[in-house]
């Protein structure tokens, strides 16, 4: 079928999938070597049998939403704690101005750059998740602050990117002679918008621009005060339901707080940032097309669980001892091969991109170790469970499959990516969803979290000097929604 037509997506009307891969291929023809994401802040549409990009900027399309972030970026500039911040900002604001992509890329260059701050933004027309085809980018927002502590702790892992790089499994060809700039923060959120919320990333490496990302480097960080909240709400209780055997249970207890952090920091820092194509091979949405972004997230998990169980670890002092990867393992494979499907309905196939990748990860693992019982499955009392009988074997097995997908992005094998997904991380078998979703029934869970944001409120002295913000949360978040209605609706009804 065609993934644009029968897209649910807003970004193209009256256009078919393959009209807008030529219209993009042909403007990629005279783009230049280190070119924009070409199409990521418009919509395209065909009028009068042409086609148009609709450009979201000042003056065009989402014009006046625009304005109102224009509006507030200028005010923050004066806060800027640097030059260099200050640069940036202005930036972001020329390039909701002009909507030039070529003004955003000397944003997201400026941007990378700034890393004195303690407070950061991300702040754009960002992730092409939703887009079939990968141009289009959904806008979103956040605001955060740096914590020092645990920052400092997780910054071995970014200057030891090199370590990692150089003993990864992948061939030798598609490893970086030097890994740069990889910049790591844990940070807390003051405030997320646009994409970023009421549902919220756990850990984010931007700019996504490949040639940036192997010029500049990118910037990491983890969301430390999300990461503690979802902890707190209730995982363990699904953990007790579908662990196999009180082991897992007690490993989990124990170690799942640093497994989680840990394999953010290492999918963010270490995976996304390795590995290189190879020359003359073009950014993995027009060779892998609608396939690229599920093996991006796939090839970053996958550094993440091949490097948990390295000693080197424990020795920085990042994970508490040698046992502690299991725990990672146990639930990756639970997820990945079962838990994910209480997102879904019996009938249907997985198609948001990260529980494909959970799905290929898990499900290539569990198909290829079968000969060694490497992970078995279990039923009792009606009951599906997963067992990993072999952890060393597993760790290769992750290794393999890290090799072959790193291949497949720098080679632009479009066909193995092809057979890769649609093998392992598509189709779902209806009896599991419905058992998933019946075990889950008794839970006090929910298959997604959304998020209650703060409300900030300036304090003032009475020469109108803000002098304090005082933080005031709103516990209802039907309460929240509806009022974002009210206050944030700055988009005419017809645009
Ligand atoms: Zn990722």
């Amino acid at each position: 079928m065609d993934v644009v037509q029968t897209s649910a997506v807003n970004f193209y009307e009256n256009v078919s999938a393959k009209e807008v891969e030529d219209f993009y291929h042909n403007m990629l023809k005279t783009a230049g070597e280190k070119h924009p994401m070409l199409g990521l802040n418009s919509k395209l549409v065909k009028e009068d049998g042409k086609l148009v990009e609709k450009v979201w900027k000042s003056g065009g399309m989402y014009g006046s939403a625009i304005d109102r972030v224009i509006e507030n970026l200028q005010k923050a500039i004066p806060y800027a704690e640097n030059p260099q911040q200050a640069k940036a900002l202005q930036l972001l604001i020329d390039y909701y101005k002009s909507g030039d992509l070529k003004t955003f890329d000397a944003f997201c260059i400026a941007w990378v750059q700034d890393t004195a701050g303690t407070v950061d933004l991300i702040n754009g027309f960002t992730e092409v998740y939703h887009d079939p085809k990968g141009f289009k980018g959904d806008w979103e927002a956040m605001v955060e602050y740096n914590d020092p502590d645990a920052t400092e702790k997780m910054a071995i892992v970014s200057k030891n990117a090199q370590y990692f790089e150089d003993n990864s499994p992948i061939m030798a060809e598609h490893k970086k002679a030097s890994v740069k700039g990889v910049s790591y923060r844990v940070i807390n959120v003051a405030m997320e918008g646009g994409d970023a919320a009421p549902s919220t990333p756990i850990g984010v490496n931007l700019p996504n621009s490949d040639w940036i990302r192997e010029d500049y480097g990118s910037k990491s960080i983890s969301l430390n005060n999300i990461e503690d909240a979802y902890g707190k709400a209730g995982g363990a209780l699904a953990t007790a339901e579908f662990a196999n055997d009180p082991e897992e249970v007690e490993r989990a207890k124990k170690y799942s707080e640093a497994c989680g952090k840990m394999h953010t920091a290492l999918h963010e820092v270490i995976g996304h940032a390795s590995g290189k194509l190879n020359p003359n091979i073009a950014a993995p949405h027009v060779t892998l097309k609608v396939y690229a972004s599920t093996l991006e997230e796939a090839r970053a998990d996958l550094v993440a669980l091949y490097y948990m169980p390295d000693p080197k670890l424990v020795e920085w002092k990042l994970m508490p001892d040698g046992e502690a990867y299991k725990a990672e393992y146990d639930s990756y494979i639970r997820n990945g091969l079962f838990q994910q499907y209480r997102r879904i309905q019996p009938g249907d196939d997985l198609e948001e991109d990260h529980m494909r990748n959970r799905q290929v990860v898990a499900a290539w693992v569990f198909d290829k170790g079968k000969a060694d019982n490497v992970i078995s499955k279990e039923v009792r009392n009606g009951k599906t469970y997963f067992n990993i009988n072999d952890y060393a074997k597993a760790r290769e097995l992750f290794g393999q499959l890290l090799r072959e997908i790193q291949r497949i992005k720098s080679e632009g094998d479009f066909n193995a990516a092809h057979d890769l997904v649609e093998g392992y991380g598509v189709k779902v078998d209806p009896e599991a969803v419905k058992e998933v979703r019946a075990r889950y029934a008794s839970l006090p869970t929910k298959a997604y979290s959304g998020f209650v944001q703060p409300k900030l409120i300036a304090v003032k002295d009475a020469q109108g000097n803000i002098t304090d913000v005082k933080v005031e949360t709103e516990t209802d978040f039907v309460q929240q929604m509806l009022r974002y209605g009210k206050e944030y609706n700055f988009l005419p009804v017809k645009n």
